[in-house]
């Protein structure tokens, strides 16, 4: 079927919205990408509608969110109007917001049986040195709650250390996550590409060096990997209790199978496109397509 889509974006050259722009196009669709920014939220009719750069927003079937980190209040506000209006998104407001927030994810995946490494989130000086002893003792990870790419992911050697970075870190009012330091994933995690109940492409990306961040920002490489059963099941659970039908899914590779980390609402497809081949921006448009024609089949989170 032939639809309107919409991409929300702020960055219509980036690799991912040419790629997600093309694979609409090829496909006979209707694609405009839209700067998220660019919307205004209108309360004051008889039912909920948008603007778009100051004029009334025509009628589109479908949106692509791509909020990103900077912009998630309003561009959930967005979001949410779009589902207001009935148009589809294959990711909430709600499954956004969630996703954002490394201890709200991680708070909500664990009364779901998602195998995660051992988190704990204190505030208080005295709670501190008895959290990061919980988790397993020093080495230990500390997170900043809204960090990406790596940047605010500190792995502390020492407790006295992490102690102080906590503290200090608790100062300047930044909330932290205390971790166990999953060594034996040995600076390498998997990245899961699910698309409604599905891991379309995964690949491997290993740390350079001594890092034990693998993030590619921070200079780690890729390679393509076939997922084990238990790690497939794990993205794609993570994804659907996150409310996520287009999600980027990051394991730590455990000693007893897959550990989540993370869940990712607008994940990047340059990186596990190139290193599988694979044409994920299609997959993802074609989803989107099959729930805007039978809506029926998917049960819509709101
Ligand atoms: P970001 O959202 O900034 O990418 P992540 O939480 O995904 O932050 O962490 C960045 C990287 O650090 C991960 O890709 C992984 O390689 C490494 N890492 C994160 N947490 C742990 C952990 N608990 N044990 C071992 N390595 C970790």
């Amino acid at each position: 079927m032939e639809m309107k889509l919409a991409i929300l974006s702020r960055a219509p050259r980036a690799y991912s919205t040419r790629r997600l722009r093309a694979a609409a196009v090829d496909r006979g669709h209707t694609v405009k990408v839209l700067d998220t920014l660019r919307f205004g939220i209108d309360l004051s009719g008889d039912a909920p509608d948008l603007l778009f750069r100051g004029k009334q927003l025509s009628e589109y079937d479908a949106i692509l969110p791509r909020i990103g980190n900077s912009i998630t209040y309003f561009g959930t506000a967005v979001v949410r109007q779009f589902e207001q209006m009935d148009v589809y998104t294959p990711n909430t407001s709600y499954g956004i917001t969630n996703a954002r927030d490394k201890l709200r994810a991680t708070q909500i995946l664990s009364r779901h049986e998602i195998a995660m490494p051992a988190t704990t989130f204190v505030r208080d000086r005295a709670d501190v040195l008895p959290a990061i002893e919980r988790v397993g003792g020093a080495p230990v990870v500390i997170k900043l709650l809204e960090g990406t790419q790596g940047i605010g992911v500190i792995l502390a050697p020492e407790l006295k250390v992490a102690e102080a970075i906590i503290e200090t870190l608790h100062s300047t009012r930044q909330n932290v996550l205390i971790q166990r330091f999953v060594a034996e994933s040995k600076g390498r995690d998997i990245r899961a590409l699910v698309v409604g109940d599905r891991v379309i492409a995964a690949m491997r990306r290993v740390a350079q060096g001594d890092e034990f961040r693998s993030n590619v920002h921070r200079g780690g490489s890729v390679e393509p990997v076939a997922l084990e059963p238990a790690y497939e099941e794990a993205a794609v659970r993570s994804a659907q209790i996150m409310g996520l039908r287009v999600a980027g899914v990051d394991m730590l590779e455990g000693e007893h199978g897959p550990l989540v980390m993370e869940v990712n609402s607008s994940p990047g497809l340059e990186g596990i496109e190139r290193a599988t081949r694979l044409d994920v921006a299609g997959a993802i448009v074609d989803y989107i397509d099959n729930q805007v024609a039978f809506p029926e089949i998917d049960v819509r989170q709101r």
